[in-house]
């Protein structure tokens, strides 16, 4: 196990002590992430750590990037639908009056 592990002073009952004793041994970084909403975000990372290109914006939810002027693009998230937006999508109106038709003419029979 390397002497800069981030597990190093961070088992329970390490107390107070060990969360000062932490934050001395393990250098952190802050780094800025805009997401095209114009958030700013600063994570801080251990700089053993590897930064990841994009991180979740803390003030939207967007994918967030380190370059200001070209954040990545917002997730297009598939809107919701209703049910009979999905059935729409399959039938016309012409296909919905010939089963309406259908469904009464087999309810009339019935009763
Ligand atoms: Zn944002």
């Amino acid at each position: 196990m390397a002497r800069n592990s981030a597990l190093r002073g961070s088992r329970i009952g390490s107390g107070p002590m060990g969360e000062s004793v932490r934050g001395d041994l393990i250098e952190r970084v802050a780094v800025t992430f805009w997401c095209a909403n114009g958030h700013a975000t600063r994570p801080q990372f251990a700089v053993t750590a590897v930064v990841p290109d994009v991180w979740d914006c803390q003030g939207c939810g967007q994918p967030a990037g380190q370059d200001r002027d070209n954040p990545p693009p917002a997730a297009t998230v598939e809107p919701y639908k209703t049910h009979l937006a999905y059935v729409r999508e399959r039938r016309d109106d012409a296909d919905a009056e010939f089963l309406l038709g259908e469904a009464l003419a087999k309810l009339r029979a019935t009763y």
